[in-house]
């Protein structure tokens, strides 16, 4: 039996691709978002890349918003590895005024949350949490409660390992977490990061991920 490699390299080709066939998805269900939020960075560029893909002939392009998370290591009072706690820093986040001109708010609406990777969870569960919460303040204030926003989230990569946070449990068994790709718990190399495309490219063809 062959080892699993300590890192897969991905291509561009591949991500396209990925993204490709999971707005495929969501448009075999009918559910193509009314907004699409990348979470900046990695999720930046699959989220412009979906678009293109979730859009139909002659229709208006499906804003984007960015958010920005940032995992900030708490090492706590004791460095022993077991206190290390995660901390997640919002660098980036709505702007409201630009969503207005699409349409009133998120209420009611369907909400594609975008990133690269899903590793310990702990941004993404930060990230729906709190646009979960903004949304029900919003309603709240409007006395727009009996309105169902729907959140989905996408990612390139889930890594098959435990989880430091979760997700909703509606969103994980309503198929409203979507996952392209899921791996083991190796470090991914994306191309954005890469030095040298080229043999970034030719590694991640090698793997198979082209
Ligand atoms: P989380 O642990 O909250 O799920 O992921 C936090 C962030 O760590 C991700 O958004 C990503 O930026 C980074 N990250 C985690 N695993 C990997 C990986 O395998 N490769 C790269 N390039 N970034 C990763």
């Amino acid at each position: 039996m062959s080892e699993t490699p300590e890192k897969f390299y991905i291509s561009y080709n591949n991500i396209h691709k990925l993204c490709q066939q999971t707005a495929k998805e969501i448009l075999d269900k009918n559910e193509k978002p009314d907004v699409i939020i990348g979470i900046s960075g990695g999720g930046l560029i699959p989220a412009r890349i979906i678009r293109t893909f979730l859009k139909k002939k002659g229709e208006k392009n499906i804003p984007i918003q960015a958010i920005g998370l940032s995992l900030y290591e708490d090492l706590g009072l004791d460095d022993s590895v077991e206190t290390i706690g995660k901390e997640v820093i919002r660098t980036q986040w709505l702007d409201f005024g630009a969503l207005d001109k699409h349409f009133d708010s998120l209420i009611g609406k369907k909400v594609l949350i975008v990133d690269e990777v899903d590793d310990t969870r702990t941004t993404l569960h930060y990230a729906v949490s709190e646009l979960e919460k903004e949304v029900h303040e919003q309603q709240k204030r409007l006395n727009r409660l009996n309105e169902k926003t729907t959140f989905t989230v996408f990612v390139l990569h889930n890594k098959d390992k435990p989880k430091r946070a979760d997700l909703p449990k509606e969103m994980l068994e309503s198929g409203h977490y979507m996952a392209a790709v899921t791996v083991p718990d190796v470090w991914l190399c994306y191309p954005w990061e890469a030095d040298d495309i080229e043999e970034q490219t030719r590694l991640a063809k090698l793997q198979g991920n082209d």
